[in-house]
Parts: C-alpha cells; sequence; structure tokens
C-alpha cells in the first residue's frame, strides 16, 4: 500500500497516519515530524527549518525531498508506506512522481481529509495546549491555513484528474474517519 494523506493543518493526518500504518502494517512517513526532530536534535538542517516551521511557512522543496524521498523508496521495498504532509504543492507532487515513477514507488492511492474551517481551528488551538507546538498560536495558524489554501489545496483537483483521490469526511471521532479512509481504500 502506498498511499498519500492530504489535508489542512488539524484535520487529522498525523492521527490517521499512525492508526493506518498500524492497520495496514506500512510505515509511517510524516514530513512535519521528520522536521520536529532535526529541529530538537540542533542538526544543521534543522538550524536552516526552524524559522520556516515557526512561521508556519513551507520548508524549500529541495530539502523536503531530500529528506523524505529516501525514505519513500526505501519503504516501497519494504511493503509501502504512508505519507502524511508531503506533498504540499502541486510542484512537489510533480518532483516527488518524476523521482518515484522510475523506482515503481509512486502513490496508488491518495486520501483527502476534509474538514470546516472552524474544526480546524479549534482541534488546533487545542492541540497548543496539549502538545505545546511552537507552530499552533493563533497567528501562526491563520498563515499556515491560508498557505494551505494557496499552494496546498490545489492538490485535489491535480490529484482527482490523476483519479487517484478519495474525499474522507475528517469532522467526525478518529475511529470512524479511520473505518472511512479504510473503506475507500478497499482495505477492510
Ligand atoms: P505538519 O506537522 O505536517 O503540520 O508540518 C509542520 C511544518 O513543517 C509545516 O508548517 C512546514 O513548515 C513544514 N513542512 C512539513 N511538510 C512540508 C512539506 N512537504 N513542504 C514544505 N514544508 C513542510
Amino acid at each position: 500500500m502506498r498511499l498519500l494523506l492530504i489535508g489542512a493543518p488539524g484535520a487529522g493526518k498525523g492521527t490517521q497516519g499512525e492508526r493506518l500504518a498500524a492497520r495496514l502494517g506500512v510505515r509511517h512517513i510524516a514530513t512535519g515530524d521528520l522536521l520536529r526532530a532535526e529541529v530538537k536534535g540542533d542538526t544543521p538542517l534543522g538550524q536552516s527549518v526552524s524559522g520556516y516551521l515557526d512561521r508556519g511557512q513551507l520548508v524549500p522543496d529541495q530539502l523536503i525531498l531530500d529528506l523524505v524521498m529516501p525514505r519513500v523508496l526505501a519503504a516501497s521495498q519494504d511493503g509501502g508506506y504512508i505519507l502524511d504532509g508531503f506533498p504540499r504543492s502541486v510542484a512537489q507532487a510533480v518532483e516527488a512522481r518524476d523521482l518515484a515513477d522510475h523506482a515503481d514507488a509512486a502513490a496508488e492511492h491518495v486520501v483527502f481529509l476534509q474538514a470546516p474551517r472552524d474544526a480546524l481551528v479549534e482541534r488546533l488551538l487545542a492541540r497548543a495546549v496539549a502538545e505545546g507546538r511552537s507552530d499552533d498560536t493563533h497567528d501562526v495558524i491563520v498563515n499556515r491555513l491560508g498557505i494551505f489554501d494557496e499552494a496546498t489545496s490545489p492538490l485535489v483537483d491535480y490529484f482527482r484528474g490523476r483519479r487517484l483521490l478519495h474525499v474522507v469526511d475528517a469532522d467526525q471521532p478518529a475511529d470512524v474517519v479511520t473505518d472511512a479512509i479504510l473503506t475507500a481504500l478497499g482495505a477492510v
């Protein structure tokens, strides 16, 4: 199974990614988690991306591709992947497809987790309290949702056009969303 999870911040990509990886026995690769680990470890990559994360801006494409593609290619040879947080733009999707196609590693399904804006903001503010993420403050949340609208949401039409898209209502309890995704994938 090679699956992309796309959705606005707060749609539940991380939660669903972990659940699906456990249910389907494939690797969960989350670009945000990878980047936060680099920042925490104060690595050279972490130092160059921390400002982008704090402002809620997208990290430059080449840094993300270098970080994520080796993991995607390795996971493809080992049962597949659930990729959460990448691609974040059509340009990233096109670049990744070029690299993945040669290795039979391109995504087979894309799930778009759809939720209304007020539910997303409510979840992100709750997560700010629970996890203390530096990018879950009110102003950065607004910025991240704006970047989703501008840069990431065109992926919905892009993947629909490629006949890979499943739209799932993410404004439901996590268990219900997981079941809806598995049903959409024909995995139950
Ligand atoms: P997330 O945990 O997916 O919400 O990602 C947190 C932050 O990491 C984002 O606001 C971006 O700054 C950065 N990030 C994660 N994935 C990507 C990506 N595919 N392209 C660019 N920046 C990314």
